[in-house]
């Protein structure tokens, strides 16, 4: 693979937009700054947010053990998604690969970039079908899916079968690791040395618990970093956002505690669930879901609707026909949920 033949060719050719911030970033507290056209009496957020997030970078660097040079930040995953589309994919040219059922913005992202979406559904299981997701690869084939632990499965696919694919495409490897701190295996992000071809999402809106701040995190090679850098809107994560998730990184060990309670509480609801008539089969799961079987999904779903708790209705999606999601609650949470589906235990 070399990385100048998939780089879009305006994408290659462009020069980014060069900020005021960008030209010129020193020490606050030593310079007058006028050259950004700010409102110069203070509020605290009068300055233009640094756009290349240095602070919360070396905070992230740290916890995720890569250098801050493999790390992109942007306004969620769904912007990282975004900007990798739009740095690799030729419109109406270009095609993408994705493994239903898995998340939607995948081919969203495509259809709004008007890439064509090869799908190549999980085998029974939920794991990847990788003989068919090779032959499916052609020069066409810039980006690879990979969700894992997938949504809306919850599990983890195959290592082997990764690095199999990754060693057969001859575009990128996306893998989207957004639930990845609830599972038992360990990120990818220990293996970018070994693919060039690599590139690894996770994001402030699960285990870290900012869905809020809008926080999307990328590590990749350097140099495929530095093309998505040149095409990111200059300040893509506001101040607020990059103040709070530094906070966020600094009080890591509170999340990872939250996210031991919910793997609990994940086993917990995964028993009790075996005692409801009516849910036929839970999947297993890495993740803060439980995919379940039901026996009927539409009227399990209204039933709970009723009792004021939203799950979430797969059921047309590839192989989750009567499938509902139910998201892992607190403690206090799940025992309501609990108490709900024995009420309409019938
Ligand atoms: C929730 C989720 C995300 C997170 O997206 P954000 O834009 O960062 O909130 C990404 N990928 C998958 C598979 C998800 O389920």
């Amino acid at each position: 693979m070399t990385l100048d033949n998939l780089i879009r060719k305006n994408v290659k050719n462009m020069s980014a937009y060069s900020s005021a911030r960008d030209e010129f970033n020193a020490d606050e507290e030593n310079f007058l700054f006028l050259d950004a056209n700010e409102n110069p009496f203070n509020t605290d957020y009068n300055r233009y947010p640094d756009p290349y997030q240095h602070e919360l970078k070396s905070a992230i660097s740290e916890i995720k053990q890569i250098p801050k040079e493999n790390i992109l930040l942007g306004n969620g995953s769904d912007e990282v998604l975004d900007l990798i589309f739009r740095a690799f994919c030729e419109p109406k040219e270009d095609e993408i690969i994705t493994m239903p059922p898995t998340y939607g913005m995948y081919e969203v992202l495509a259809n709004l970039n008007d890439i064509k979406t090869i799908l190549v559904p999980l085998k029974k299981g939920f794991q990847i079908d990788v003989d068919s997701v090779i032959s499916s690869i052609t020069e066409k084939t810039k980006l690879i899916f990979i969700c894992s632990p997938n949504n809306p499965s919850g599990n983890l696919l195959q290592i082997n079968d990764i690095k199999n694919i990754l060693e057969k495409s001859s575009g990128l490897v996306v893998i989207d690791e957004a639930y990845i701190d609830f599972a038992a295996n360990s990120s990818f992000i220990s293996e970018l040395n070994d693919y060039p071809n690599l590139i690894i999402t996770q994001t402030f809106s699960k285990a870290l618990a900012h869905a809020g701040i809008r926080v999307g995190m990328c590590f990749a090679s350097e140099r495929i970093i530095s093309v998505l850098n040149k095409i990111k809107p200059p300040y893509n994560i506001n101040q607020l956002s990059q103040k709070k998730a530094f906070e966020v990184v600094k009080n890591y060990e509170t999340y990872l505690f939250q996210v031991e309670i919910i793997k609990s509480e994940r086993e917990i609801l995964k028993e009790e669930f075996k005692n409801i008539s009516w849910i036929e089969h839970i999947y297993p799961s890495e993740s803060n879901f439980l995919l379940c079987k039901v026996d009927n999904a539409n009227f399990r779903y209204n039933q709970l609707l009723k009792q004021k708790i939203v799950v979430r209705n797969r059921t047309n999606q590839h192989l989750c026909e009567n499938c509902l999601r139910f998201t892992i609650g607190t403690p206090e949470q799940n025992q309501i949920l609990l108490n709900t589906l024995k009420q309409i235990n019938s």
